[in-house]
């Protein structure tokens, strides 16, 4: 038996399992699909947000600006990049600076540092490409971006060198037992039994609290993108003011030098997300606007997030109605920028004995693109397969993929998101077939057997043709 049992690998779940290792604890995560990072953590907008933008008072607030502070050393503990980029929010018209001088005064409230409303001309030297329509900015100097992939990774990958176990494939689909201990029932009758359960399903939070016997209304808003190639025609995530629907499409710089424009935000009675034809007008509306002339930018591909929100709109953080339930629910943004607070506070909040042997360092995979031409020859000298190049547009070796086969990438996807095979200019089309030989071999299976990336979805048996 565990003493904990986290239900979700995203970030959150994943998040919790590593602060609970700080603590004489054991600990065990279950995750329906197989690999972490497959929800809204691996889908957003890779903001670490200043903190301006969410009500005083609210959970959202408080971890928002507590996660902020946390994020670079966090980060670097972790070997996951963050960029302090800074962060623009564009006005237009009058109207526009009332919204800034509000969102200026609630960032104060919050207690955001190093947040100012600036001058069009002083916003158009900080980021040339903005529109000139604009009338002022606010310019929030502590913003950054990161890679959500790699974090959501790291955290999984620390957590379990500190002793937590992941099981995927894990869809909890019951429970017995609910007085004294819990016992987990997955939907092919697996078991797991834990002193204590934390949901932290995202998306299917809902389902997986009436299974734990709470009744939580959760509401899903669709959030759609197109990414384009690099280089990026921004240094900053560049925001419009928001509206009741959220903070709105923005333009914004990814870690990989590339850029994209989104989301969209539509209320969805889905909870996968999915694209609409409709989607590119309204993004490309609403981006040029703040950036204009992204029309003919070379676009690499579109996804699309769905974040799912409580009723209040607020985080929910707190105990079900059975004994040793907790639900961290309704994560929606900022939850990314949030997650390090969040599960810090929550593993805190139980005063378990520190754990002397907690080792918070991870080591990035050693990565061939970027390094300098005796670099790659010193990797290619220590192991020849740096010189087996799979992914040309990013520049990913079959060292590099063995290595993600060794920390947990099971399918095409998690290769992907690990290392970016797959994610350039030919998206896939030049490496997706050496990629899954690379992953049958390595985890003995047949190739037929690797899927892209839920159960089923193999690129030579699965329906995706
Ligand atoms: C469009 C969009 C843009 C965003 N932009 C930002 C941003 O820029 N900055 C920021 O800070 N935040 C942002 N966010 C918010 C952030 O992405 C989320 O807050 C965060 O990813 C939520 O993480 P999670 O772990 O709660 O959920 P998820 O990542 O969805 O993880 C939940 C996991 O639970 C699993 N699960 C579900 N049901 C079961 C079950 N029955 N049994 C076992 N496992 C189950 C799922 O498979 C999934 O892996 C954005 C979100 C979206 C959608």
């Amino acid at each position: 038996m565990y003493d904990f049992c986290i239900i979700g690998a995203g970030v959150i779940g994943c998040a919790v399992a590593r602060e609970l290792t700080r603590y004489k604890t054991s600990v065990v995560v279950v995750e329906a699909r197989e690999d972490v990072c497959t929800g809204a953590s691996g889908a957003n907008s890779a903001v670490i947000h200043a903190g301006y933008d969410p009500l005083p008072g609210t959970l959202k607030a408080k971890y928002n600006v507590l996660g902020a502070k946390m994020f670079p050393t966090y980060a670097a503990a972790l070997g996951v990049p963050f960029v302090r980029t800074g962060s623009l929010l564009l006005a237009f018209g009058d109207n526009g600076r009332d919204a800034l001088r509000k969102l200026l005064e609630r960032g104060e409230r919050n207690g955001v540092k190093n947040l100012r409303v600036i001058k069009r001309e002083d916003a158009l030297a900080i980021e040339p490409r903005v529109s000139p329509d604009l009338t002022a900015a606010l310019y929030a100097a502590d913003a950054g971006i990161t890679n959500p992939f790699e974090f959501t990774f790291a955290l999984k990958e620390n957590s379990e060198k500190n002793g937590a176990r992941y099981e995927f494939g894990f869809e909890t689909a019951s429970v017995e037992n609910l007085n004294g201990s819990t016992t987990l029932i997955s939907a092919d009758g697996r078991k797991v039994t834990a002193a204590r359960v934390v949901n932290c399903a995202g998306e299917g939070a809902g389902p997986v609290a009436r299974i734990l016997g709470d009744l939580i209304y959760l509401k899903h808003r669709l959030g759609e993108y197109i990414l384009f190639d690099k280089p990026s025609a921004v240094s900053m995530p560049i925001f419009g003011t928001p509206d009741e629907n959220g903070k709105g499409v923005l333009v914004s710089p990814a870690v990989s030098g590339k850029f994209f424009i989104g989301p969209t935000s539509v209320v969805s009675d889905r909870i996968k997300p999915y694209f609409r034809n409709s989607a590119v007008k309204e993004l490309f509306g609403s981006a040029e606007k703040l950036v204009p002339g992204l029309e003919n930018a070379p676009r690499l591909t579109k996804y699309a997030g769905m974040r799912t929100a409580c009723a209040d709109g607020d985080f929910y953080i707190g105990k079900g109605r059975r004994e040793n339930v907790w639900h961290i629910i309704g994560v929606d943004s900022p939850g990314l920028t949030a997650a390090p607070a969040i599960a810090s506070a929550f593993a805190r909040s139980f005063g378990l004995e520190r754990e002397p042997a907690f080792d918070p360092v991870r080591r990035a995979i050693v990565r061939l693109n970027g390094k300098s031409a005796s670099e790659k020859r010193a990797l290619i000298s220590r192991d020849p397969r740096y010189g087996n190049i799979i992914c040309r547009c990013e520049c990913v070796s079959e060292a590099e993929i063995i290595e993600a086969v060794k920390r947990g990438a099971r399918t095409i996807d998690g290769v992907k998101k690990r290392l970016s095979a797959g994610m350039g200019k030919c998206q896939g089309s030049g490496c997706d077939d050496k990629i899954a030989a690379v992953l049958a071999r390595e985890l003995g299976k047949s190739i037929d057997a690797i899927d892209r990336n839920v159960r089923g979805s193999g690129l030579y048996s699965g329906e995706n043709l």
